[in-house]
């Protein structure tokens, strides 16, 4: 889209000629309309994104948006001149330089600023007119009010008068007005791994994946962290906002190499359209929020467009919210224990599964609720009643048996955690040894040192340490070797397909391998019928759990269990008995 040849020279990412009427655009707009100074700024790619109109009429057919600053001031192709532009464009203070000139011409100068998004030029002609320092700071001053620095996107501010001016332009030729709210999923994980100025450098990188998603009538924005928002106008809708989201999902697919590192990072989407989900901007956002909610529980790295139903999914979220705040003082929290085989079929403990019985909803397992508890800070005191409530259940088994608790990466933060663990267990009254706790690889991921030092912390006292869901994270394998883990279960996802698989077996036997090689024992999940059972057993998986073998039981009737357990006898596992 080219600007008019007599107006102001704006244009703004891939979006249409601004409408100069708003605050910050008009001021700009203003001054290079009518400056006398031939100022021009460039994007990170050294593209011309604004000019004054005066610079049009200097150069001519060269001054079009998107042209490269070489074509404007081939001298920057000049080893002096570029050496000195450079050092400006990567973070130097401004500066004035003088351009080549040939005998006879007058001598020239530019003057040349960094900008959040790229860089700056005023040329002061031999014309008397230099440009002041207060004209130069004017300029900076207006793109730095609209944009952000890091990314050098449009910022909230700007955000929030364009959302408003779309909504406000809808009707007749612009039926629709789209916003795709966007946020980049597991961003924490690498600002906690990988330090700030990495997940600076990936907040770059994804704004620079947005802009290069983006067509005429769309601009995007950083909005707020790792948010972002695109503004699509003029455009057939619902379509080309789902053309436009899949693209930005798709474009997150390959990693970002930050530091030599290979990063994935996806993208969630929350889509809404004006006046359709709201005729403010306020409402537009808040629907846009709630289909990015829904993308992210719906297992990110994808889009969702708003619709009531989720409002009312969002409200029975809110409920569970309030009821689960009194659910433990209430007496509606309670633990199932599922057995864990050692083959051929000793019962050598059981690890401890939380439910929460609803008034009335009814049961609601631990995927839902959790989360949830996690979120609101409740998991923390939750946690050490599942510790406690384990602990005391194990001294009703004979003291051979083992119980296994799931330790939430929430409670590592509270920095209380061997304190806790320590108290629980010398109030109870049960030996270490007989308490396993099981982590997920997300401990590992957040806060690493302090994390891998408390579980150093607890090994000492004597409790055993295991890696649960191992296979579905990222499996990285230095936390093996960084931390001394007693078991790693094999994630559930791994066992399903075990019988016909042949890709699943070969990783399953990996790590059962690579396991005993370091000393670890291995514990296979979700074991659901005997094929598997013996599948397992021939690879020398260490201990089974699954459905198959016992499916997680009320407190009441462990005691059962392994009273009918064959080792010290029992019918639920002679069909295993059989076939293994
Ligand atoms: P997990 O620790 O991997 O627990 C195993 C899950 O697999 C349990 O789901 C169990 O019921 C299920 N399972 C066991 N055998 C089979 C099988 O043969 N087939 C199938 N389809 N599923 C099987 P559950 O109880 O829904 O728990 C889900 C997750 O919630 C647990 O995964 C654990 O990560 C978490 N969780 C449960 N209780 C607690 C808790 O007290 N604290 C924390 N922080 N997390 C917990
Ligand atoms: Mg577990
Ligand atoms: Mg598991």
């Amino acid at each position: 889209m080219r600007p008019e040849a007599s107006g102001v020279g704006i244009e703004n990412e891939k979006s249409s000629p601004i409408d100069v009427s708003r605050a910050g655009e008009a001021l700009l707009a203003d001054l290079l309309a009518n400056t006398t100074e031939l100022l021009s700024l460039y994007d990170r790619d050294f593209r011309l994104t604004h000019y004054a109109a005066r610079l049009k009429g200097l150069y001519g057919g060269a001054v079009v948006p998107g042209a490269a600053i070489w074509e404007i001031y081939p001298s920057f192709l000049d080893t002096r001149c570029r050496d000195e532009f450079l050092r400006v464009f990567q973070g130097g203070s401004a500066a004035s330089i003088e351009l080549p000139r040939s005998s006879g011409e007058a001598p020239r100068s530019v003057f040349v600023f960094g900008t959040a998004d790229g860089v700056g030029v005023i040329e002061s002609q031999g014309r008397g007119g230099r440009s002041t320092a207060e004209e130069q700071e004017h300029v900076i001053l207006l793109h730095q009010a609209t944009h952000d620095v890091l990314t050098g996107l449009q910022n909230r501010r700007r955000f929030g008068e364009r959302l408003q001016e779309a909504l406000a332009a809808i009707g007749g030729p612009k039926p629709k007005a789209a916003l795709l709210q966007i946020d980049l999923d597991d961003f924490k994980s690498v600002n906690d791994t990988l330090g700030h100025g990495a997940g600076d450098t990936l907040l770059q990188l994804a704004a620079g994946r947005i802009r290069d998603a983006l067509q005429d009538g769309e601009s995007a924005y950083r909005y707020a962290g790792d948010e972002f928002a695109v503004i699509q106008l003029g455009k057939e809708q619902p379509m080309e906002a789902e053309r436009l989201a899949g693209s930005l999902v798709n474009a997150f697919k390959d990693p970002f190499v930050i530091n030599g590192i290979p990063v994935f990072v996806g993208s969630s989407i929350g889509i809404a359209f004006g006046p359709e989900h709201g005729t403010d901007g306020e409402q537009l956002m808040k629907a846009a929020d709630i289909a990015l909610y829904a993308a992210k529980t719906d297992g990110r790295g994808c889009a969702r467009t708003f619709n009531r139903a989720m409002l009312l999914l969002l409200e029975q979220r809110e409920n569970l919210r309030r009821s689960l705040r009194t659910a433990l003082e209430r007496g509606e929290l309670y633990i199932e224990y599922q057995p864990l085989i050692r083959p051929p079929s000793s019962v050598i403990g059981f690890e401890a599964l939380l439910r929460w019985r609803h008034p009335e909803i009814g049961i609601i397992p631990p995927g839902v609720f959790i989360p949830i508890a996690e979120a609101d800070g409740l998991m923390d005191e939750i946690g050490r009643w599942v510790l406690e409530q384990a602990c005391r259940q194990a001294l009703t088994w004979p003291s051979s048996l083992t119980v296994a608790v799931n330790l939430s990466p929430a409670q590592f933060l509270s920095g209380s955690l061997t304190d806790t663990v320590a108290q629980i267990i010398d109030a109870v009254g049960i030996r270490a040894e007989r308490l396993e706790l099981e982590i997920t690889e997300t401990v590992l991921l957040e806060k690493t040192i302090d994390n891998i030092d408390t579980l150093n912390t607890l090994n000492v006292l004597g409790i055993r340490i295991s890696l649960d869901d191992f296979g579905t994270y990222y499996s990285s394998l230095s936390y093996l070797k960084n931390f001394p883990f007693d078991t790693l279960k094999i994630d559930q996802y791994f066992i399903t397909d075990l019988e016909t698989d042949l890709k699943s077996q070969t990783i399953v036997q990996s790590i059962i391998n690579l396991a005993h090689g370091l000393g670890i024992s291995v514990t296979a999940e979700g074991v659901e019928t005997s094929a598997q059972a013996r599948w397992l057993v021939e690879e020398n998986c260490d201990c089974l759990q699954g459905n198959f073998l016992g499916r997680p039981l009320g407190a009441d009737a462990t005691g059962d269990f392994i009273r009918r357990s064959p080792s010290k006898e029992g019918r639920a596992m002679e069909e295993s008995n059989r076939v293994l």
